[in-house]
C-alpha cells in the first residue's frame, strides 16, 4: 500500500468538502490539501443529468437545485463563478390537497394557501410561536440555545400535538416536515426544526418560493460546451470548485474506511492508499461518517449522534413535456398533496428549464418514499403520472420522459437527503414511520 502525505485530507467532494478545501487555500495558498472521495464524480448530493425534453435533450437537477437570498454562501460563490441564477416560476394556481382522507382539492392564486379560515389562523399562531422561538435559537451552537435540552428532548410531532389547534394543521405541518427533510415530524428533534427555520429565516421561507425563501431561485446551465462545466446545473458549482482548487488535488473513486490519529499526525485510509496528514475533515453525512473506523473512538457524543440521526427520505422525479400545458390552464404547477395509498408524490412544482423545455419536478418523501421505493419504477411512475392527471388535467399522460432519483434506493447514492446546513446538529428518532 503507497503512503503519501498531506497537510490536510478532506473526505467528500460535496458543496462542503470543496468550499473547506477553497476557504483553506484562500487563507494559506502554501496548503498540501488533498480531497478523497468515495464516487467517480464531484458533486455529491448535487447532481445534474442529461434527459430527454421538448428540444431534444436539455438538463435537470436531480438532487440540490433551488438556492434562495438567504443563502449567502452558496449565492457568494454562484456570484464568483459568474453563474446566473433564475426565479422559479409561480404563477397560477396552486394545487392543495391535504386535510384528511375527504379533504377537498383547493387552489389558491396567491401565496396564501388555500385552507379554512379557522386553519389559516391555526397557521399564524403556530408560525408565531415557533419563528419566535426560533429568534433565540443560536445557529452555529443550537445546544447553546435558552432551554436546549428541553427543546432538543421533544420532537416535532410532540410540539404541533400540543400547540397546532386543528387536526388539519397538524397534517400541514407533516407535508411540511416530509418535502423540506424528508422526514416523518415524529423523527425530528423539535431544536433541529427551529435550528433549520432560524437558518432559513422562518418557518415560512423553508417552504415557499418567494423572494427569499428556500424555492427562490434555480441555477441556470451556461456556457455547457466548456470544459469547465460539463453538467451544467447545481453540479457545476462542484466542478468548478474542484477545477479552481486543482483536479490533481481531488481523488475520486477513494472511499475512506479508516481515520487513525496520534498527537503529531492522523492517518487516512482507503482500500488501496494511505495518507498522512496533519488534520483530517469528514464532511459526508453522518450515517456515512459514522462507517468510517476511527482510532481512537470519537468522543461518545459525536457517536451517539451518528447512531441516532435518522435518514431521511427525498425521492426527486422530473417529468418532461412537449409544452407547459399547466401554465396554458391557469396552473403554476405547483401541488402539494397529502399521503395516500394512491397518491406517492407530496409536492410538484414547475421545472421548465431555462432554454424553455417544459418539466415538472416533484418529491415522493418521509413515509410515502418508504412506502413507495420498494416497487418497480413503473409502478410510482403511473402512480405519479395518475396523480398529475388528477390535479392537473389529462395533458400530465402525455409525457416525455420520467426519471426518478432514489438516494436511499436500490440504484441511489445511499445518501442521507435531509437538506443540511450544518449536520452536527441532534435528530432524534420516535421510531420509523
Ligand atoms: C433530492 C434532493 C434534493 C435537494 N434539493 C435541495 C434544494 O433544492 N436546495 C438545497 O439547498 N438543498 C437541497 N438538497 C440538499 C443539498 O443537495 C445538500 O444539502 C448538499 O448537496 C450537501 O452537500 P455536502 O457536501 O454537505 O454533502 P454531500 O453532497 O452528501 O457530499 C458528501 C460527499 O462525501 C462522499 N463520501 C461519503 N462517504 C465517503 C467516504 N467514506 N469516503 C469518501 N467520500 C465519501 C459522498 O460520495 C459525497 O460526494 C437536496 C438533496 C437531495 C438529495
Amino acid at each position: 500500500m503507497t503512503e503519501e502525505t498531506w497537510d490536510v485530507v478532506i473526505v467528500g467532494a460535496g458543496l462542503s468538502g470543496l468550499s473547506a478545501a477553497q476557504t483553506l487555500r484562500k487563507r494559506n495558498g502554501k496548503l498540501r490539501i488533498l480531497i478523497l472521495e468515495g464516487k467517480d464524480r464531484v458533486g455529491g448530493r448535487t447532481v445534474t443529468q442529461e434527459l430527454p425534453a421538448a428540444h431534444g435533450i436539455d438538463r435537470w437537477d436531480m438532487g440540490g437545485q433551488w438556492v434562495g437570498s438567504t443563502q449567502t454562501y452558496v449565492m457568494d460563490l454562484i456570484q464568483e463563478f459568474g453563474l446566473e441564477v433564475y426565479t422559479q416560476y409561480t404563477t397560477g394556481k396552486k394545487v392543495h390537497h391535504v386535510g384528511g382522507p375527504h379533504a377537498k382539492v383547493r387552489t389558491s392564486s396567491t401565496s396564501i394557501p388555500a385552507l379554512s379560515t379557522l386553519v389559516l389562523l391555526d397557521l399564524s399562531q403556530l408560525v408565531w410561536k415557533i419563528d419566535r422561538l426560533s429568534s433565540t435559537v443560536s445557529v452555529e451552537d443550537p445546544m447553546k440555545t435558552p432551554n436546549a435540552q428541553e427543546l432538543d428532548s421533544m420532537t416535532l410531532h410532540s410540539y404541533i400535538e400540543k400547540h397546532a389547534w386543528t387536526e388539519e394543521m397538524k397534517e400541514e405541518m407533516g407535508v411540511c416536515s416530509r418535502v423540506v427533510f424528508g422526514m416523518e415530524p415524529n423523527q425530528m428533534s423539535f431544536l433541529y426544526f427551529i435550528m433549520y427555520a432560524a437558518a432559513a429565516g422562518g418557518v415560512l421561507c423553508l417552504l415557499e418560493s418567494t423572494p427569499g425563501s428556500a424555492q427562490e431561485f434555480r441555477v441556470k446551465t451556461l456556457d455547457c460546451t466548456a470544459a469547465l462545466c460539463p453538467q451544467g446545473g447545481t453540479q457545476q458549482l462542484s466542478e468548478r470548485l474542484a477545477q479552481q482548487i486543482g483536479r490533481e488535488s481531488v481523488r475520486l473513486g477513494q472511499a475512506v474506511t479508516a481515520i487513525w490519529q496520534d498527537a503529531e499526525r492522523a492517518k487516512v485510509m482507503t482500500a488501496t492508499h494511505s495518507y498522512l496528514c496533519r488534520a483530517v475533515i469528514v464532511t459526508c453525512p453522518p450515517h456515512l461518517a459514522a462507517k468510517i473506523h476511527y482510532q481512537p473512538a470519537l468522543p461518545i457524543q459525536r457517536e451517539h449522534l451518528t447512531q441516532n440521526m435518522p435518514v431521511g427520505h427525498l425521492m426527486k422525479f422530473v417529468i418532461t413535456y412537449q409544452m407547459a400545458f399547466w401554465r396554458e390552464k391557469g396552473y403554476s404547477g405547483e401541488i402539494v398533496a397529502r399521503p395516500s395509498a394512491e397518491c406517492p408524490l407530496s409536492v410538484t412544482f414547475d421545472g421548465t428549464s431555462p432554454s424553455g423545455s417544459a418539466a415538472l419536478v416533484g418529491f415522493i418523501s418521509g413515509v410515502q418514499a418508504y412506502n413507495w421505493s420498494s416497487r418497480e419504477l413503473s409502478e410510482r411512475r403511473d402512480a405519479v403520472i395518475l396523480s398529475l392527471v388528477k390535479y392537473l388535467g389529462e395533458e400530465a399522460a402525455s409525457y416525455i420522459h420520467y426519471e426518478e432519483k432514489d438516494p436511499l434506493g436500490r440504484h441511489g447514492d445511499g445518501h442521507q437527503v435531509v437538506w443540511l446546513h450544518g449536520w452536527g446538529n441532534s435528530v432524534r428518532s420516535e421510531g420509523s414511520p
